[in-house]
């Protein structure tokens, strides 16, 4: 076993540098957005620390490799307030991952749904690479398309796109990154949303962020299937063609389903009133675990109702199958919802 000389831990598919250091895959990442990428907007310039969690999320999504160094985690959800740290974190993605990528025809997208949404991180990622010399030489900025190219491989590129006046034609996603997922209700906007779907399962290595601050969105693949676990306000229709269950979110309920192709899903979940004490006593005993393992968001006042709520999301990968564990707090109600979900495959 060999282990990184950045973070120490042991790696089967480190990079051997030519200073004779050995580099993980998750560090080739963390390295990049610390030593190559600055902020944007109110705090150009500035060097872009990686806040715990977000590094743990770069981590887990770029880190954790199969036996062939493939990456496991292939969907990827990260629940985000709006705000510029978001735009910065989503425009950091991209920039990282097309001036990473190794091998030719890398496409990187970023999808909302509208032209005035998709500028913003184009922006963003064009003011990075402005910033930064090297990677404006390696790099061909064109706002009137919102496109950055590689020039040692014009097929590799990174491209926002949205839904409304956009063609679909062509596209071969590698990476996407999607803004405000609970907006996507358009016509034009769903019919984006399939053809990226439908596109990114030809990529062996592909990787879809869903960023919302209305509920979690699980997927899972396998096979030609696709499963997905939505929990949202009663506010945000959802699509009611191809759906296995809807509950509300009341009590408790557990539910099991066997899929086509033999695969299995179950979910449980629980909406627990509690007093004002043992609610908060929750939320910061939620707030410590968060911030050593899975994804914890603190929302402001912009997001969900109040001041405190948060949402923590935790992902277990086995061989066969994945747990995931979500809790979203609702400081108003004082009520806490729990859910736990099994993908097993056949
Ligand atoms: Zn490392």
């Amino acid at each position: 076993m060999r282990f990184c000389s950045f973070c120490d831990e042991p790696t089967e598919w480190a990079e051997l540098l030519t200073d004779e250091r050995l580099r993980c895959a998750a560090c080739k990442i963390t390295r990049f957005f610390e030593r190559e990428l600055t902020l944007t907007g109110d705090y150009a310039g500035q060097p872009f620390v990686l806040m715990p969690w977000v590094r743990e999320v770069i981590r887990d999504i770029f880190g954790t490799l199969d036996d062939d160094g493939t990456r496991v985690y292939r969907d990827v959800y990260l629940e985000m307030p709006n705000g510029s740290s978001k735009t910065t974190i989503c425009a950091g993605f991209v920039v990282a991952l097309l001036a990473t990528a190794q091998g030719t025809g890398t496409e990187v997208y970023s999808a909302a749904t509208t032209k005035e949404q998709a500028s913003i991180v184009f922006r963003a990622a064009a003011q990075m690479i402005g910033a930064n010399a090297r990677l404006s030489s390696r790099m061909l900025v064109t706002p009137s398309t919102k496109t950055i190219v590689r020039r040692d491989d014009p097929t590799s590129f990174y491209k926002a796109i949205s839904a409304d006046g956009f063609a679909h034609d062509g596209l071969a996603p590698s990476f996407v990154v999607r803004d405000e997922l609970h907006r996507w209700r358009t016509f034009r906007a769903l019919e984006l949303n399939e053809v990226l779907e439908r596109k990114i399962m030809k990529r062996k290595n592909p990787l879809i962020i869903d960023i919302t601050s209305a509920g979690h969105i699980v997927t899972w693949r396998y096979a030609r299937f696709t499963l997905a676990e939505v929990a949202a306000s009663a506010r945000h229709p959802l699509p009611e063609r191809r759906r296995l269950m809807s509950y509300r979110l009341r009590g408790q309920r557990t539910e099991r389903i066997m899929c086509q192709g033999g695969a299995c899903y179950q979910m449980s979940f629980q909406l627990e009133p509690a007093e004002p004490e043992v609610f908060w006593n929750f939320q910061q005993e939620l707030a410590r675990d968060g911030l050593s393992q899975g994804m914890l968001h603190r929302f402001d006042s912009s997001g969900r109702m109040a001041l405190g709520a948060l949402s923590y999301i935790n992902v277990e990968t086995r061989a066969r199958h994945m747990l995931v564990q979500a809790f979203h707090t609702f400081p108003d109600d004082y009520a806490i919802v729990k859910s736990q979900s099994l993908f097993e495959l056949p």
